[in-house]
């Protein structure tokens, strides 16, 4: 298993896909550098209209982690068990 499953989620522009944006200091105001679409909402404006592309990317971290997490017990069966010809694993 990995250390870090940090994954960085990329807020995109609802309209034009890009993920190139502009921010005031405090980030309650950001625009698109491509299509120049503004989001007065800021930030969070941003985040909710991204929302289901951030629920996607962190369900596709769990399986990920769920995968590795899988081959780390059976690693670990297998070492446990190493040398005992009654259980075999496939
Ligand atoms: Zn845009």
């Amino acid at each position: 298993m990995k250390d870090s499953y940090d994954k960085k989620i990329q807020l995109r522009c609802v309209t034009c896909g890009d993920i190139d944006f502009d921010f005031n200091e405090d980030k309650t105001w950001v625009k698109c550098n491509r299509c120049e679409r503004e989001y007065l909402g800021g930030y969070d404006e941003l985040v909710e209209l991204n929302q289901k592309n951030i629920e996607s990317e962190l369900n596709e971290t769990r399986e990920e982690i769920k995968k590795d997490l899988e081959k780390d017990i059976q690693d670990m069966f297998k070492k446990a068990f190493k040398g005992n010809k009654n259980i075999k694993f496939k």
